[in-house]
C-alpha cells in the first residue's frame, strides 16, 4: 500500500463503503480519490446514463424527460444534463460521477455480545407473535409483512429482530416516509441499544458521514446508499410519499444487499398488498389488538346534512356544534378532520365562537409543531386538521371526529388511521370516533369492516380483555 492509500483508507471506507455519494460530498482532494479509483478501492459510476434519446438517474432513478435540464457546466465545459428530481441532495449532471467504496468492507466494530438489547418490558400476545416472526424472517433471511393495528406497539416488536441481526454481525436500517418518526424512534432505539452507534438521518442531520451498525433514516436519504443494509425495516409502506413515490421505493431497494431481509411494517396495507397476504404471496404476521388489550374504538355514523353549505353560511352543522359543545363541557380534547384546507381556514372563526382558543392546522402550516405542541400540553380544546395528523401522533385522550367523511381524500387507510388516533393510551383506552357525512362512501364502510374484523380477530385469539 502507497503512503496516501495508508493514510486516507480508514477514512474513505467509513465514508465510503454502502454508499453513493457525489465528489461535492467527500472532503478530500480529487488526486487522492483519483488514486484509490486507479486501485480499484472506490468505484466510481456515472451520475446520468443516456439511454437512446433519453436519460436515468442512478441516484433516484428518475427517467421522466422534462425533470431533466441542461446547463453550460463550468466542471466540463460542455451542455450538460442534471437531474431535477434528487437536486435537493447536491447536483447529479452527466460528468459528475457518483462513488462508492470497492475495497473489503467495513469490519463491523462492535464487540460480541450475547444481547445488545436492554430492554425489560413485556410484549403483549400480539406483539410477541409478531416479534418471534421478524426473528425468524433474520434467521431465515425471508421478507415478513407486520400488519399491526394503530396502537399495536409496533416499535418493541422489533427490538427482538435488530438484536438477532446486530449479533450476528448485520447491518440495520429503520427507514420511514416521515422526519417526525426519525425523531421519534431515535432517542427509544438509542436508550435500548446503548452500546450500539446510531446513525439518524433526516434532511440537515449530522450525522450524515456516520459509519454506524444501526441506521434511522427517512426513506429519502437512502438514496445516498448504495447495497449498504442486511436488514431492512421499512415503516409505514402504505403512507405517502412512499406509496406514491417510485424513487422511494428505489432508494429502500438500492441501499439493501442483495441478499437482505427486508421487514415491512403497515397499519392499512393497500387493497393490493392486503390480497396478497391473503392468498400467500407474502409472509406475513398480524397483531389485531392494541398493547392495552383493549378493542379498537367503532366509528359511528353520523349524517350532517350539507355541511359544506352551510359553513360558507358561517354556520357549524348542529351534531357537530352539538358534539364539539359537549365535550367543551366535559373538559374532554377534540381533533376534527376536514377535507380541505381552504374551506378549514375559512371555517375556523366560526368554530372559534364555541371556544376562543381552538386552532387549525395543516401540511404547509409554519407553526405546525408549536399547535401541536398547544394541543399536548391542554392549551387546545379542539384542533382542527387535515389529514397531516391522520398518522404518527398521539394524544392521550381525546375524541375525534371527521367532517365530509364521504370526500374522497378519506380512503379507507386513511379513516383506519384517523379512528386510530382514539384510545391510544393504557391510561384511556377508549374514546369515540364520529364520522360526520353527507352520504356514506365505500370507504367508510371498508373502514368499518376493517376496524371491526380486526376485533373479531383479537377477540377470537383472546387477545383483547372482555
Ligand atoms: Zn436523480
Ligand atoms: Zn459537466
Amino acid at each position: 500500500m502507497n503512503k496516501t492509500i495508508e493514510t486516507y483508507y480508514s477514512e474513505l471506507q467509513l465514508l465510503l463503503d454502502g454508499k453513493h455519494l457525489l465528489p461535492s460530498e467527500i472532503p478530500f482532494p480529487k488526486t487522492i480519490m483519483n488514486e484509490y479509483i486507479s486501485h480499484e478501492l472506490i468505484e466510481a459510476t456515472p451520475g446520468i446514463i443516456k439511454q437512446g434519446k433519453n436519460y436515468r438517474c442512478s441516484r433516484c432513478n428518475n427517467e421522466t424527460p422534462r425533470l431533466f435540464t441542461s446547463f453550460p457546466c463550468a466542471l466540463c465545459q460542455k451542455e450538460c444534463y442534471y437531474c431535477r428530481k434528487c437536486i435537493m441532495m447536491g447536483r447529479v449532471s452527466t460528468c459528475t460521477p457518483l462513488l462508492r467504496w470497492k475495497g473489503p468492507p467495513v469490519h463491523n466494530p462492535h464487540q460480541d455480545h450475547s444481547t445488545y438489547l436492554t430492554w425489560n418490558g413485556t410484549l403483549s400476545p400480539g406483539q410477541k407473535v409478531a416479534s418471534n416472526a421478524g426473528v425468524e424472517g433474520v434467521r431465515m433471511k425471508s421478507d415478513l409483512t407486520i400488519w399491526a393495528v394503530c396502537g399495536a406497539g409496533k416499535t418493541e416488536v422489533l427490538f427482538a429482530a435488530i438484536d438477532e441481526a446486530l449479533m450476528s454481525k448485520l447491518r440495520v436500517c429503520i427507514a420511514t416516509p416521515r422526519t417526525d418518526v426519525v425523531l421519534e424512534l431515535a432517542p427509544r432505539l438509542k436508550k435500548v441499544f446503548p452500546t450500539i452507534p446510531v446513525a439518524v438521518l433526516y434532511g440537515g442531520s449530522k450525522d450524515r458521514n456516520l459509519y454506524a451498525p444501526l441506521t434511522i433514516s427517512t426513506t429519502h436519504q437512502l438514496l445516498r446508499f448504495y447495497q449498504a443494509f442486511d436488514l431492512m425495516i421499512v415503516d409505514e409502506v402504505d403512507a405517502f410519499p412512499y406509496s406514491y413515490d417510485s424513487s422511494l421505493q428505489w432508494a429502500v431497494k438500492k441501499s439493501v444487499r442483495p441478499q437482505a431481509t427486508t421487514l415491512y411494517l403497515t397499519a392499512t396495507p393497500s387493497e393490493t398488498w392486503q390480497m396478497e397476504c391473503k392468498y400467500g404471496k407474502r409472509n406475513y404476521v398480524k397483531i389485531p389488538a392494541r398493547f392495552h388489550r383493549q378493542p379498537l374504538p367503532i366509528p359511528q355514523f353520523t349524517w350532517c346534512g350539507n355541511w359544506r353549505k352551510q359553513l360558507e353560511k358561517m354556520k357549524i352543522p348542529l351534531v357537530v356544534e352539538n358534539w364539539i359543545q359537549k365535550r367543551l363541557n366535559q373538559n374532554k380534547q377534540m381533533l376534527l378532520f376536514l377535507p380541505h384546507i381552504e374551506l378549514m381556514e375559512k371555517a375556523l372563526p366560526i368554530f372559534q365562537k364555541l371556544h376562543p382558543k381552538v386552532e387549525a392546522v395543516h401540511a404547509e402550516d409554519p407553526n405546525r409543531k408549536a399547535k401541536v405542541e398547544k394541543m399536548r400540553s391542554m392549551e387546545v380544546p379542539l384542533l382542527l386538521t387535515t389529514t397531516i395528523l391522520e398518522r404518527g401522533v398521539t394524544f392521550p385522550n381525546i375524541d375525534v371526529a371527521v367532517l365530509g367523511a364521504e370526500d374522497d381524500i378519506f380512503t379507507e387507510s386513511a379513516l383506519v388511521q384517523i379512528a386510530g388516533r382514539v384510545g391510544r393510551s393504557a391510561e384511556f383506552p377508549n374514546g369515540h370516533i364520529t364520522f360526520f357525512h353527507y352520504g356514506r362512501t365505500k370507504a367508510m364502510i371498508r373502514a368499518l369492516v376493517h376496524i371491526d374484523d380486526m376485533n373479531k380477530e383479537a377477540a377470537k385469539k383472546g387477545m383483547i380483555d372482555q
